[in-house]
């Protein structure tokens, strides 16, 4: 009997069914069972390395999301700010009348001793006549610090006073305290009125002017400095006296009380700048000033008149 037909070949028959019905499903199952762990394995990894970046893309969201913030919270160090220098506000009254400035440059530094300047104020008026005629035949020059006029006379004297080479200065066109010290474009509006008058009507343009009661009084002791700023500004050199001849008191002073006063005065004074008045009511003043004039050039006293040059007599707090 050959091989095939054997009990040999049956037993291998047998076997064969066996291997191929339980190794080979076994193999397989085993197989696939190893190929879903793997997938299950890579699935688990790519799950994994999904959760790290989305992790990461959530750090960089947040560190993107916390650095724009950050760049508002905290601004860039301020720069230190320069040191300006403060400009104070220029008043608009500066802008006003842009022909009102001194002829020259202020350089009122001119001191001499022994040294009258009489000084005629409030006029011109009738009595300002005689003073002129006096002065001449004195041969002193003087200066008048003169108010608004508006009749034709008194704008002649004005031109007298000038053309005989005397010094015709600003005292105001109103000499009204309560106008003129009302405030600095007040002032200003005052004394540019005054400004104009004596430059239309002799042709001099003034450098020196008073103020009515003086650069401080009980009127203008809240904005006299910034009236004498704004004044100084424009050139002009304010000037005050040192010598009062009282002629404005009242009851009024007899001649020989002013000369008593001036001459008197002049004795404790290097250089003396005397206060009179010409304007109307002032009789005593034209009738005192021969012996003015003699009581000082007995003391030693030559006259002169005040300029733009002439360095000035101002009040201090003290008086
Ligand atoms: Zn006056």
């Amino acid at each position: 009997m050959g091989y095939i037909g054997s009990v040999r070949f049956f037993k291998n028959i047998i076997l064969a069914g066996v291997i191929l019905g339980i190794a080979v499903p076994t193999g397989m199952s085993l197989r696939y069972r190893e190929e879903a762990r793997a997938a299950r394995e890579s699935n688990a990894a790519l799950l994994e390395e999904k959760q790290q970046l989305t992790t990461r893309l959530e750090e960089q969201t947040l560190q993107q999301d916390a650095a724009v913030p950050m760049a508002i919270q905290v601004p860039e160090e301020p720069e230190e700010p320069e040191e300006l220098p403060i400009e104070a506000e220029t008043p608009a009254y500066q802008q006003l009348y842009p022909d009102f400035y001194a002829p020259e440059p202020m350089t009122a530094d001119v001191r001499e001793n022994k040294v009258i300047y009489l000084t005629f104020d409030d006029g011109p008026s009738p009595l300002t006549d005689e003073i002129l005629d006096l002065l001449d035949r004195e041969n002193i020059k003087a200066t008048f610090f003169v108010v608004g006029q508006s009749d034709e006379a008194n704008k002649q004297r004005m031109r007298e006073i000038a053309d005989r080479g005397h010094t015709l200065a600003m005292h105001t066109y109103t000499h009204n305290y309560k106008v003129v010290y009302s405030g600095v474009e007040p002032f200003l509006d005052d004394m540019y009125a005054m400004f104009c008058q004596i430059r239309d009507v002799t042709g001099v343009t003034p450098s020196i002017f008073r103020y009515p009661g003086g650069s401080i009084n009980s009127h203008n002791y809240g904005i006299y400095q910034d009236i004498n700023a704004e004044m100084l500004r424009r050139g002009f050199v304010p000037h005050d006296w040192n010598l009062s001849s009282g002629d404005a008191a009242s009851p009024t002073p007899t001649p020989d009380q002013i000369i008593g006063n001036v001459v008197g005065g002049a004795a404790s004074v290097d250089r003396g700048v005397v206060l009179m008045h010409d304007s109307s009511g002032h009789r005593s003043t034209v009738d005192a000033l021969q012996g003015v004039i003699d009581g000082l050039r007995a003391q030693g006293f030559t006259f002169d008149q005040l300029t733009a040059r002439t360095k000035p007599v101002l009040f201090s707090y003290r008086n």
